[in-house]
């Protein structure tokens, strides 16, 4: 049995050496970690093979091949997701496109660029700003997510409450069915109602519908003026009144509003003393980084200066800090981005991210705080999220005597993901569902949905081939 199951392995990697080189086909047990694991280490995965196809023939000629071996393929993006999406399945093929990670061009003239899905969204970025344009996508994981991984999970990022997410910023798309069909339509149109719209299903389907290999991204002009403060706030009342002025106030220009609870700025400003100093004291109720992108380099300044100014005159708002220079904007920014030292002395911990109006967020932090500290009094807590379009992260410590056990995490997604439901809100603000929300699904859609959900896979994926088990439960 063990000897059929090998040769079989050896037949389907002689196959996959055949059509893209042996240099390209890796053997699971010798492929990079990032292949085995997922980022927060929670899942481990044991593909029998790695490849890198180079071009969208070769990833339909990968899916030609796993169809006759009935092996399953897994795109493996930047690892950034944390909800164990990009793990293979045991025995399948983990798909790289690290070797198709170009911009393959930047139209001024269309506002639009074609990029290959492996490309890292930073260079998706720095490439249309030197064309002297603006991808408006922006998520702390900048450095490390691929353009590809972010359509599959349909990210969003800092901007949403200007520009929309990625759903919002793809024209054109290609991507290769199951059955190894290579799917094309690149192009930078923005109307577009020929027949249905395909592309949204595949936008957000996390590798289970289709594999993207190109994208046209919408671009917008490169904004001229980029005006940053961190706005202390004593009530949750304050935190609506203020978004919903600087809304007003400044003209639709406002691109960021993320918001900290007191406890994430206190722990922050903490991990970073040996860096940086702080930029406001400590023990508001919440303080909101606030992001303007505006055209105007001689009136920009006064306005947002004065939107602020107003704000605290009339109560919105008890004190702000306008960064005056690049470096001021970085190290507001870093308050709000650079987690990794206060992680480190948070580990181990629980990660999620869900969505609500802003009206009831206040009470769903107060109740998914009570109910985690019944079950574990010495739990510590982080909440703050893009709060603008109603997205709100929270990480959990559960405490001494608690290692974050699969147990406690069952009873702790249990406690949010209930509480989310009862909102009305959704288990999934970003990253998507993959592997750790499939059980939590019907908390935000109905059984009709889901059964909506399997009928457009079995359509598309009748074997099963692209990301088992991820998505749908
Ligand atoms: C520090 C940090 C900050 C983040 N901030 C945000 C944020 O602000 N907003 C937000 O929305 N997300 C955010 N994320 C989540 C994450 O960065 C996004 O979901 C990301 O864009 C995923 O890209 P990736 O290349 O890392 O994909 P991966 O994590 O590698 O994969 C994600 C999923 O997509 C599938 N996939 C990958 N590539 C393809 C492809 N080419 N075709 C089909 N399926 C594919 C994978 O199989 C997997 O199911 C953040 C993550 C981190 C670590």
């Amino acid at each position: 049995m063990t000897s059929t199951v090998a040769s079989q392995g050896a037949v389907l990697g002689d196959e996959l050496a055949a059509l893209l080189d042996p240099r390209y086909v890796i053997p699971g047990s010798a492929a990079d970690a990032r292949f085995r694991r997922d980022v927060l280490g929670k899942y481990a995965a044991d593909p029998a093979f790695v490849v890198r196809p180079a071009s969208p023939q070769e990833v339909s000629g990968v899916m030609r091949i796993a169809g006759l071996h009935g092996a399953s393929v897994t795109v493996v993006g930047g690892q950034t997701g944390t909800v164990g999406g990009a793990i293979a399945a045991p025995g399948g093929i983990a798909l790289s496109l690290d070797r198709m990670d170009k911009v393959v061009a930047v139209d001024t003239a269309a506002m639009a660029m074609t990029v290959e899905a492996g490309c890292i969204l930073q260079v998706a970025q720095e490439a249309a700003e030197a064309a002297g344009a603006f991808l408006p996508l922006d998520l702390g994981s900048r450095g490390s997510a691929t353009v590809g991984g972010s359509i599959a999970a349909n990210a969003g990022g800092n901007r949403v409450l200007r520009w929309g997410m990625l759903r919002d910023m793809v024209t054109g798309l290609e991507v290769v069915l199951a059955d190894g069909t290579v799917v094309s339509s690149l192009t930078p149109m923005i109307k577009d109602n020929a027949g249905y719209a395909w592309k949204h299903l595949m936008i957000g389907s996390e590798g289970t519908l289709g594999i993207v290999t190109r994208a046209v991204l919408r671009l917008r002009p490169r904004p001229v003026t980029d005006q940053t403060a961190l706005v202390a706030l004593e009530s949750f009342d304050q935190v609506i009144a203020l978004l919903r002025r600087l809304e007003m106030r400044l003209g639709g220009r406002l691109s960021s509003f993320e918001l900290m609870w007191g406890e994430f700025y206190a722990v922050m400003t903490r991990s970073q003393r040996e860096s940086r100093s702080q930029p406001m004291a400590q023990g508001h109720a919440f303080y909101a980084l606030v992001e303007m992108l505006g055209g105007d380099a001689e009136n920009d300044p006064d306005q947002f200066m004065q939107a602020l100014a107003e704000a605290i005159e009339e109560g919105l708002a008890s004190d702000a800090v306008i960064a005056k220079s690049g470096g001021e904007r970085e190290a507001l920014w870093a308050v709000r981005e650079d987690m990794a030292p206060a992680l480190a002395a948070c580990h181990p911990f629980l990660v999620y991210d869900v969505s609500m109006t802003l009206a009831a967020m206040p009470g769903f932090v107060e109740a998914v705080r009570a109910a985690v500290l019944v079950r574990y009094p010495e739990a510590r807590f982080l909440f703050y999220g893009h709060a603008g379009d109603g997205n709100l992260h929270i990480i959990v410590n559960l405490g001494r005597g608690s290692a974050n056990a699969s147990g406690d995490e069952d009873t702790v997604d249990a406690l949010v993901y209930g509480e989310v439901a009862r909102l009305g809100g959704s288990i999934a603000a970003e990253h998507g569902i993959g592997r750790s929300r499939r059980a939590f699904l019907h908390h935000s859609r109905s059984p009709e949905e889901i059964a909506l959900m399997r009928r457009i896979k079995q359509a598309l994926d009748p074997d099963g081939l692209l990301n088992p088990g991820k998505v749908v439960p």
